[in-house]
């Protein structure tokens, strides 16, 4: 090994199946051990428009203000500065800008609504509402 310096691991929860993994700090997207599917782990920053099912990452992702996004959406950290319509996880906390507009139920650990901002749906907010997370604590 050149060098011989280990790569930064970070422990993540699979957007698939809410099981821990151990992810290098600078992989893209990683085979999960337990369930087998493929996991995105890069951070996503958003500025067009994105039309899925499921739009997952388990790193931070940023809909910024040229963002559409209709989609069901998890992340570690959700910052919504443009459009989203579908239900949003957050394992940590979710941020509205001013020019957010945001039709669905999200849920997080925290959350953040700069006034302007637009919300209709269902909000559930709190450390209990993510209970997910209680495995990367261990
Ligand atoms: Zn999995």
């Amino acid at each position: 090994m050149p060098g011989g310096s280990t790569p930064t691991r970070r422990r993540i929860l699979c957007t698939h199946c809410s099981l821990v993994l151990e992810v290098d700090e600078a992989a893209k997207s990683v085979s999960c051990r337990h369930c087998y599917k493929r996991v995105v782990t890069e951070a996503l920053i958003v500025k067009n428009y994105v039309a899925v099912r499921k739009f997952h990452t388990a790193n931070r992702m940023r809909i910024t203000k040229k963002g559409i996004v209709y989609a069901a959406v998890k992340a570690d950290d959700l910052e919504i500065d443009g459009v989203l319509e579908g239900d949003a996880l957050a394992m940590r906390g979710i941020r509205l800008t001013k020019r957010a507009r945001v039709k669905g139920n999200l849920r997080g650990r925290t959350l953040v609504v700069q006034p302007g901002a637009s919300l209709v749906g269902d909000v559930r907010i709190g450390p209990d509402c993510v209970p997910e997370t209680a495995a990367l604590e261990e």
